[in-house]
């Protein structure tokens, strides 16, 4: 480990606050939360405690290749969703917005199937890294630029159930394809 960079109650405090903003936002609406596996899976169950509305929850799995802790943009769909989003409202929930390319497609992905909307919210963005231009609607916090695990986020499949986040130093991070 190098350092803890979000606290168990720093997280829970900024998830709550978006839970507020996105139950006020989203009133009658019915929104389709899409949680993005596997890195977004502790988000999504807190967030949707935290919602005061009604709201359906989906997963889709993708895998982005690239190297080491980078993206290509080339996002290939594992899994997909059980829900038709036709005439819905889609509030893509991912863990970390990074470079901007997985959410960027995967939003091209989802408006081709004509939803009524579709938002991101992200817990964490690393703004200083975006290779295209994107702004999530709802973040929980501003990341530093360093690889980040727990919450969720692995290396190597490991460290997801950690609830706080850390980094972890960069020579430990190899060039593999970017899990999730
Ligand atoms: P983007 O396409 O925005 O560059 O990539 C976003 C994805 O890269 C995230 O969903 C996540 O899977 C991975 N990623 C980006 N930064 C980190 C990080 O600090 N830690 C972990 N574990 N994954 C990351």
């Amino acid at each position: 480990m190098d350092r803890v960079v979000f606290d168990a109650s720093a997280i829970q405090k900024a998830v709550n606050a978006i839970g507020v903003r996105i139950s006020a936002d989203y009133r009658g609406k019915n929104p389709l939360l899409v949680g993005i596996l596997r890195g977004a899976y502790m988000f999504l169950s807190d967030l949707s405690r935290a919602l005061t509305i009604p709201h359906t929850v989906d997963f889709m799995a993708v895998s982005s290749y690239g190297s080491g802790t980078s993206t290509s943009g080339i996002v290939r769909i594992e899994s997909d969703l059980r829900i038709n989003v036709e005439g819905r409202h889609v509030v893509i929930v991912e863990d970390v917005v990074d470079t901007g390319l997985t959410l960027s497609q995967l939003k091209k992905t989802l408006e081709a199937r004509h939803p009524l909307s579709v938002k991101f919210c992200v817990l964490l963005d690393k703004p200083t890294r975006r290779k295209v231009p994107l702004v999530p609607d709802y973040t929980g916090l501003t990341a530093p630029d360093a690889f980040l695990v727990g919450y969720g986020l692995d290396y190597l499949e490991y460290f997801r159930g950690i609830p706080y986040i850390f980094s972890i130093k960069p020579e430990l991070v190899q060039s593999e394809p970017a899990s999730r």
